[in-house]
C-alpha cells in the first residue's frame, strides 16, 4: 500500500525550510520537494527584519543566524533621507539584520536535516488531485516520473507557484508598470557613505557593500527606462549607464556576478486555504520587495501554521484551526501589500512625488511616526485577537487587552528561585501556560478532542519594572503571541 505521509511541502525556500523544521520539530512526518537540485547562490533578500529574529529565537535559532549576519540600526520607508531608528523598539532585536538569502536558507536546510526533514531536491512537483482524505502530488525527478500522498499539502512555492494555480485559489492584483535593475558587481570607486540611497528626478539608486571584498549591490531604477519588460536581458552597460544618470557615477562597475530585473506586480491569494492544500510565502502574496520584506512575512507565515498543521494531525484540533491562518495570516498579506505600495509611490520622481518625499523626511523626524513604522516594517505590530483555545475554568480578572499581543522575550523569575526567559518556554514549539504564585492555577483546557500540549511554568508575581507586572496567568501561543491574561 502507498505510504500516506503528513505534509508535502512544495518549495524549498525560505518559506518552505522554515515551514518543514516547525512540522518536524512537532514529530509531524514531512517531505519537501524543491525543484532546484542544488542551493540557489543568488541571494534576492539581503535583510532580516526584528520579527523573523524573534521567531527564529522562538526556537532557540537566533544564534545561527546572529554569527552570520551584520546588525544595522536602521532601516528605511521609500527610500527617505529619514531613516528609520530600530534602536529604541521594545524587542532584543533592536536592528534589522543584513544576511544574504543564500546563508539564510543555508542555516534552515542545516536546521531541517538535523530534525530529519526528508528534503527532496531536483523534484518538480507538477499535478495535483485531491479527496477527503488527502492529496495526491505528481511530478518529475531527473526526468522520472514521481508520486506521493498526503494528509495535507502546502504550496511554499513562490510567486509563480504551481500549488496555487493546480488548486485554483486565483491570485488577483496589479500587472507591472515599474521595473528596476540590480545588478551584484566589484565596485571600483564605491560610494564613501556604507548605504548609498538616492532618489531624484533621474530615478533612484541603492548601493550596499555585499560584504564580500569590493563586490556591491546596485539596485537601479531609472526614471527613462521603468517601462523595460522584465523579460529584457540586464546588460552591465546598460546598468552603468543608468547608474550614471541617477547617481552621477557607474562607480567603476565591472566584473558582474549577477544581473536581473524585478517589478513591482502585486498579488495576493485570494485564500491561503483550500480544504487540504495551503499557502504560504510569496505563492500568497507578491509586491515590490520595498523594505525588504518578503522573505521576512513568509518565516512569519511558516511559523502560524506550522504549529497548527502539527496540532490538527497530532493533537486532534478541530480541523477550523487551520481557517485561522488563512484569516490571521491573509490579513497580514494585505497590510504587506498595502505599505509597499505606499512605498512605490514614495519612489516616484515626479515633482509632486519629490515635494511629498521631502515633506515625508519631516514626517519621519516624529519620533512617534518613526517608531510606528519601524515597527510595522519590522513584524512587530501584528496582533492575532483570536485567543484559538477557550477560556480556563479560573477566569476571575481576566486581562482582554493581552489578547493576540506579540509577546517580547523578558526575564522570568521562576518560583522555584530560578532564572529563564519567556522563549525559552517555547523552543520545544508548544503552548506554553506561565502561572505566578497566588495566580490561576488552573491550566486551560483544549476543545473535546484536542489535548494541547503545554509546557508549564510557575513564576514570582512580576515586579513593577516587568513587562508581566500585574499579569497572574498567560496563556502564549507556539508562535509566541498572547492567547490569554489573567491579572494576579
Ligand atoms: C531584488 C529583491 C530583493 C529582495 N530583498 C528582500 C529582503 O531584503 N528581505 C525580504 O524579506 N525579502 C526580500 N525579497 C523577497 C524575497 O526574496 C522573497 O519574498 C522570498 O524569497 C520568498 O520566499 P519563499 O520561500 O516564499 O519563495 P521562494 O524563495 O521563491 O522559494 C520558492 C521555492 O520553490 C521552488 N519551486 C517552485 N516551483 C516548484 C515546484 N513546482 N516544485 C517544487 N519546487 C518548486 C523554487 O525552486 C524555490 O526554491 C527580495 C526580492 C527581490 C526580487
Amino acid at each position: 500500500m502507498e505510504e500516506v505521509i503528513d505534509v508535502a511541502v512544495v518549495g524549498g525556500g525560505p518559506t518552505g525550510l522554515m515551514l518543514a523544521c516547525e512540522l518536524a520539530l512537532a514529530g509531524v512526518r514531512v517531505r519537501l520537494f524543491e525543484r532546484r537540485s542544488t542551493p540557489v547562490r543568488e541571494s534576492r533578500a539581503l535583510t532580516m527584519h526584528p520579527r523573523s529574529l524573534e521567531v527564529l529565537a522562538l526556537r532557540g535559532l537566533e544564534e545561527r543566524f546572529l554569527s552570520r549576519g551584520r546588525p544595522l540600526p536602521t532601516g528605511h520607508f521609500g527610500l527617505l533621507d529619514t531613516r528609520l531608528d530600530f534602536s529604541g523598539l521594545d524587542t532584543a532585536f533592536r536592528f534589522t539584520l543584513f544576511l544574504p538569502q543564500a546563508v539564510t536558507e543555508a542555516l534552515l536546510e542545516e536546521r531541517a536535516r538535523e530534525l530529519g526533514v526528508d528534503l527532496r531536491r531536483g523534484h518538480a512537483v507538477e499535478a495535483l488531485r485531491w479527496d477527503a482524505e488527502g492529496v495526491e502530488l505528481e511530478g518529475s525527478a531527473e526526468g522520472q516520473v514521481f508520486s506521493c500522498r498526503a494528509r495535507y499539502v502546502v504550496g511554499a512555492d513562490g510567486a509563480r507557484s504551481a500549488v496555487r494555480r493546480l488548486a485554483g485559489i486565483d491570485f488577483p492584483g496589479t500587472e507591472t508598470t515599474r521595473t528596476s535593475m540590480l545588478g551584484d558587481a566589484v565596485l571600483e570607486r564605491p560610494p564613501s557613505a556604507p548605504f548609498l540611497a538616492i532618489n531624484n528626478a533621474h530615478g533612484n539608486a541603492v548601493i550596499v557593500p555585499l560584504g564580500q571584498g569590493s563586490l556591491y549591490r546596485a539596485i537601479v531604477t531609472d526614471a527613462l527606462r521603468e517601462g523595460t519588460p522584465l523579460r529584457e536581458p540586464l546588460t552591465l552597460e546598460e546598468l552603468k549607464t543608468s547608474l550614471e544618470r541617477v547617481a552621477g557615477s557607474d562607480f567603476g562597475m565591472k566584473e558582474p556576478q549577477w544581473l536581473s530585473r524585478f517589478g513591482n506586480e502585486t498579488r495576493l491569494a485570494d485564500t491561503y486555504r483550500r480544504g487540504r492544500i495551503l499557502l504560504a510565502g510569496d505563492a500568497a502574496h507578491m509586491h515590490y520587495p520595498a523594505g525588504g520584506q518578503g522573505l521576512n512575512v513568509g518565516l512569519q507565515d511558516a511559523m502560524n501554521l506550522g504549529w497548527k498543521l502539527a496540532a490538527v494531525l497530532r493533537e486532534g484540533a478541530p480541523d477550523a484551526l487551520l481557517d485561522s491562518y488563512h484569516r490571521e495570516r491573509q490579513a497580514v498579506g494585505r497590510t504587506l501589500l498595502r505599505n509597499t505600495e505606499a512605498q512605490s509611490a514614495l519612489m516616484g520622481f515626479t515633482p509632486e512625488t519629490l515635494a511629498l518625499r521631502e515633506l515625508m523626511n519631516g514626517v519621519l523626524r516624529n519620533p512617534e511616526v518613526n517608531r510606528h513604522l519601524a515597527e510595522h516594517l519590522g513584524g512587530l505590530d501584528v496582533t492575532y485577537p483570536a485567543p484559538l483555545l477557550p477560556a480556563p475554568p479560573d477566569t476571575r480578572a481576566p486581562l482582554p487587552e493581552w489578547t493576540g499581543r506579540r509577546l517580547a522575550d523578558v526575564p522570568l523569575s521562576l518560583a522555584d528561585g530560578g532564572q529563564r526567559r519567556l522563549y525559552a518556554g517555547l523552543h520545544s514549539g508548544r503552548w506554553l501556560w506561565l502561572h505566578a504564585k497566588g495566580g490561576p492555577r488552573v491550566p486551560p483546557q483544549g476543545t473535546p478532542g484536542w489535548t494541547p500540549r503545554m509546557e508549564t511554568l510557575e513564576i514570582d508575581a512580576p515586579r513593577a519594572e516587568s513587562p508581566l507586572h500585574g499579569v497572574g496567568g498567560l496563556l502564549v501561543r507556539p508562535g509566541g503571541h498572547a492567547a490569554w491574561a489573567w491579572a494576579a
